[in-house]
């Protein structure tokens, strides 16, 4: 059974770890630690993912978290506003992003231990660098994971809180070369490569272009000194939609303006790389991991409120590896803020979700 004290205790645990994006070795360590505790063959793969599995009945099911957490959030002190919510101190976020989700798989599985429940197989995979871009995601050894559905425990409120579409997110390096020259004695023997980029992000897609589409130019880079033509700049954007085609004809759209501008100057070359950085997806009826999610939310009295969610999250990038991922809450609010706090009685209720889930072996 779910033992409230003992997640609390867990999830207080791991909050007093600092835990920043790219500096995980220590929650990595003790995550690795708990897991092994409880009889699970837990490792490490070459990104620093934790991975474990314990054997069971049936379809595999994967139960994954984040390990990294946001700054503010070195040195949390957690504290406690009433019986039922811990907030920060107010100085640093919480890290209930993504401690609660920790907290959760550790306690399914030994309550399964516990009360020698029959369970599906499951697959344990808590990423690094979720954060900073899905980089534990991206770099994980897909070999040690068979599930083909997965339960992302990272999302705000409730456990009915789930993500129900996410956008497929495309970004983009541009690299702009022009010709160096001094700018006060022979400018007509330089091509400005800032210039050309200006040109270039005229035209790019930015803003709200339709109700599930945007753009963005994020970065600019280019010269070196005031007195000098540059002979470089470097462009990073980003677009995305909920819908694939969209997606697809701005990226067409802002190769067409960049093959223009590189017409219109010949004496500087252009250089871009446009990636799917993740899919997008929409949960429909006949997902497997929408099917399985939704049933047990309704036996257990909880009516699924799917919505939108314009970022993405590990689940996307387990969905571009063919594993049909569901984000589910695990009751924390105003995520990556000092005001971030965590409802135990949902935590709680996505653990009692997790574990109907994990169970459900027929
Ligand atoms: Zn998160």
């Amino acid at each position: 059974m779910i033992n409230r004290d003992r997640i609390v205790q867990a999830f207080l645990d791991l909050v007093g770890i600092d835990s920043l994006s790219g500096d995980e070795d220590a929650i990595a360590a003790e995550l690795e630690r708990r897991l092994r505790a409880l009889g699970l063959d837990a490792a490490q793969d070459a990104a620093g993912n934790v991975h474990a599995r314990r054997e069971g009945t049936g379809e595999p099911l994967l139960l994954s978290a984040h390990m990294d957490t946001v700054e503010p959030g070195r040195g949390i002190k957690p504290t406690w506003d009433g019986p039922d919510i811990i907030r920060s101190d107010g100085t640093t976020i919480l890290g209930a992003d993504n401690k609660a989700g920790c907290a959760v798989i550790l306690e399914v599985l030994q309550s399964a231990i516990e009360d020698r429940a029959a369970t599906r197989p499951i697959e344990v995979a808590i990423s690094r660098g979720e954060e900073v871009g899905l980089v534990g995601a991206q770099n994980m050894d897909y070999n040690r994971i068979s599930a083909k559905v997965a339960i992302v425990i990272d999302s705000g409120g409730p456990p009915s809180a789930i993500q129900g579409q996410a956008p497929y997110h495309y970004v983009y390096d541009i690299d702009v070369h022009g010709r160096a020259a001094h700018a006060g004695l022979e400018p007509e023997k330089g091509v400005p490569a800032i210039t050309v980029a200006a040109e270039a992000v005229l035209g790019l897609p930015q803003g709200r272009i339709d109700f599930e589409t945007t753009g963005n130019v994020g970065t600019i880079h280019g010269g070196l000194v005031r007195n000098a033509v540059p002979d470089f700049a470097h462009i990073e954007g980003e677009m995305r939609s909920m819908e694939f085609e969209k997606v697809e004809s701005l990226v067409a759209r802002a190769r067409d303006h960049l093959a223009e501008v590189q017409t219109r100057n010949p004496g500087a070359r252009l250089e871009h790389r446009f990636t799917l950085g993740y899919p997008g997806y929409k949960l429909e009826p006949g997902d497997p991991a929408a099917d399985l999610l939704f049933g047990v939310l309704r036996e257990l009295g909880m009516e699924p409120d799917p919505h939108p969610v314009g970022g993405g999250t590990d689940g996307n990038v387990f969905r571009g590896h063919g594993i049909a991922a569901v984000v589910i809450g695990r009751g924390g609010y105003n995520q990556h803020t000092k005001d971030e706090y965590l409802v135990i009685p949902e935590m709680l209720d996505c653990a009692r979700v997790v574990e109907a889930l994990v169970r459900k072996v027929d």
